[in-house]
């Protein structure tokens, strides 16, 4: 079998790769997004990276992460609020272009895949794949297969209720993981404190620019051991934890794997309270197995999952 071609598409960035069959890295091409020149303008740059990938060299298929909820058995993209797509078929518009075979999915899914075919989750046959980034979502992977669930949408794990009286999430419902654990819920807690008056090395760190305080400058002051930012990310990481909690129990997986760029940006300061509150939390015949451990693949767990996720559909063909 010749090598794929993967792309990791997000709302800042599109990532492309020629990979091997054996998840080699070949050839690879970062480039923005450029999310308001709309569908066909980014479909034409995510295009244009897997021309500068290919430079000429064969590949059999596609596989392209996509942050997306789409429709099971079409893979037509429904929603993507980060791209502001609605109801587009990405994967005909691709196809036509390439005259090669095109599969979409789920960006967490893929990289929870990809993870577990080359990274934390190696040798696991179930795993849950946590992404902490600007949202919370997940991947699982149960049995060595991607599961997506019956309607394709398994794994929203950043919208498990952990407070019921928490704050309102972006999904309209109150108290989901994401509105007090996300990238965005981190950056309103640092910004709510300076505005009370406290949180002042947060605040030096963004040049004294309240808007500029994030998640990145929350986990720089923890790194130099301003405790306010330390304790927001514990309060985050415990809730994390007690998500991962409810999962263990559920499916008693192998492993969990955090990922994403703010788990990765902030470290430990976030990790370790969650491994903490989720001992604390799940069914104690469990405890001694629990494992949580952080993502290996450093950014690159969506596009290898969307090379992964092409080889198994191009076998499951010639299986056919
Ligand atoms: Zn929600």
């Amino acid at each position: 079998m010749s090598s794929v071609l993967a792309v990791d598409l997000g709302g800042t960035k599109i990532r492309s790769a020629l990979v091997t069959p054996g998840g080699e890295i070949v050839a690879e091409d970062v480039r923005l997004t450029e999310v308001w020149l709309g569908f066909k303008g980014v479909a034409d740059r995510i295009l244009a990276g897997m021309e500068v990938v290919s430079a000429g060299r064969d590949a059999c298929g596609v596989g392209v992460a996509v942050p997306a909820y789409l429709e099971p058995g079409t893979e037509r993209i429904l929603f993507a609020p980060n791209l502001k797509w609605r109801n587009v078929d990405l994967k005909r518009e691709l196809e036509d272009a390439l005259g090669l075979p095109v599969w979409l999915e789920n960006d967490a899914n893929l990289a929870a895949l990809g993870e577990h075919r080359y990274g934390a989750g190696r040798g696991f046959k179930d795993l849950v794949y946590i992404t902490v980034s600007t949202g919370v979502g997940s991947g699982l992977v149960l049995g060595g297969r991607l599961y997506t669930g019956t309607y394709g949408g398994a794994g929203e794990f950043g919208h498990m209720v952990v407070d019921p009286e928490g704050p309102t999430c972006s999904c309209g419902n109150r108290g989901c993981l994401e509105g007090v654990a996300s990238g965005c819920a981190i950056k309103r807690k640092a910004q709510e404190l300076i505005k009370s008056g406290s949180g002042r090395r947060m605040l030096e760190l963004a040049g004294g620019d309240l808007s500029a305080v994030d998640s990145r400058i929350v986990g720089l002051a923890a790194r130099e051991g301003d405790p306010e930012a330390r304790a927001i990310l514990a309060t985050a990481g415990r809730y994390l934890g007690i998500a991962i909690a409810s999962v263990a129990n559920l499916l008693n997986p192998a492993v969990f794997i955090v990922g994403g760029g703010v788990a990765r940006g902030v470290g430990d300061y976030l990790l370790k309270p969650a491994v903490e509150e989720a001992y604390h939390h799940i069914y104690p015949p469990y405890r001694g197995s629990l494992k949580i451990l952080p993502a290996a693949l450093e950014g690159k767990e969506g596009v290898l999952g969307a090379a992964v996720f092409a080889l198994e559909r191009l076998a499951d063909r010639g299986n056919n």
